[in-house]
């Protein structure tokens, strides 16, 4: 009711100016010169609820690359295309427990396959996976989902995608290893190419809301009633997004927070909490998407403004999981 909107509103406007004042001690992401450009002290959040009801506040209509975000989409993707045990038998599902870009697990002989789709040499091996010769033919159903979930067709930033593509050093390192050993299916320059693309489309926080809204109703549009990533797919998203979707804090967010999320190094969030049964009454139970941007990343790689605001809110609104 137009009572209880209100109500949730100021309540998130009161603690998007609390949390923003705090940001100073996280710093922009800036091994990529193009994301260094942000604005370390923007924040926002968008919650989009079952029923259609949306709270949004802060820095609402800033646009930022997915980053590391697209590798849940990318890995959905190879899933619909391929099948899940294809690419289950090619891709882990384990936390790594090691930094996201590291190489020094799959030096290790033992190892039969990338940890898991959410690190950068499961993410690039999944980019070899998806069928097409060109980069851009792989990433057309990246886009097509995505236009699905957020009702648009977003948009890659040239920039961004330049500047990866040119300091790229540790990526093609990690491409070369997979090539080595085995891991790609496909060509390593139109893989890489691949990955640096879906890294660098365009998003804003109603978009990362939308996304996660579809994942927490199993892949259905609630807005279009259209079942548009198979319920087995959307679900193991949700546990790679809990147990691997936020870098090496990915625990300590499960902890806190507990819900399924991901996050990108351009400061984004996506987090999907699904329908609740609570005893008392609690805003969004039947389940809600949230988007959040802040770019100044802690230590882990996170948005810091960004995991204090959805562990408060989260707390508040008893939106965990467990
Ligand atoms: N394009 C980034 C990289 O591979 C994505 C990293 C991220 O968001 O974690 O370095």
């Amino acid at each position: 009711t137009g009572q209880t909107q209100k109500w949730l509103q100021q309540y998130v406007d009161d603690w998007v100016a609390f949390y923003r004042k705090r940001t100073n001690d996280g710093d922009v992401a800036s091994y990529i010169p193009a994301l260094a450009q942000a604005d370390p002290d923007d924040l926002g959040i968008s919650i989009i609820g079952k029923s259609g009801m949306t709270v949004r506040s802060g820095d609402t209509d800033m646009s930022f690359t997915l980053q590391s975000i697209s590798k849940v989409i990318s890995f959905i993707v190879a899933c619909m295309e391929c099948g899940v045990s294809y690419m289950l038998d090619r891709v882990d599902v384990e936390p790594s427990g090691e930094a996201f870009n590291s190489i020094m697990h799959l030096e290790m002989q033992q190892v039969e396959k990338p940890f898991n789709p959410l690190i950068n040499a499961g993410a690039i091996t999944v980019g070899s996976i998806l069928p097409g010769k060109t980069s851009d033919q792989r990433l057309e159903p990246i886009f097509q989902l995505l236009e699905n979930m957020v009702g648009y067709r977003p948009k890659l930033n040239v920039d961004v995608y330049e500047s990866e593509r040119d300091s790229s050093m540790r990526n093609r390192a990690i491409g070369y290893y997979l090539l080595e050993t085995g891991f790609l299916e496909s060509d390593l320059n139109v893989t890489l190419e691949t990955y640096f693309k879906q890294c660098s489309i365009e998003v804003t926080i109603d978009d990362l809301a939308n996304i996660g809204m579809v994942l927490a109703n199993d892949g259905m549009n609630i807005k279009t009633g259209e079942a548009i990533i198979p319920r087995q797919i959307a679900r193991i998203a949700k546990v790679l997004m809990l147990t691997c979707g936020m870098y090496d804090a990915s625990g300590k967010f499960a902890t806190y927070v507990g819900i399924p999320a991901k996050s990108g190094v351009s400061g984004g969030i996506v987090a999907a909490v699904p329908p609740r049964v609570r005893d008392e009454p609690m805003p969004f139970t039947d389940g809600c998407g949230i988007g959040v941007y802040g770019p100044a990343l802690g230590d882990e790689g996170n948005s810091i403004a960004g995991i204090r605001l959805l562990r408060h809110i989260a707390n508040q609104w008893d939106l965990s999981i467990f």
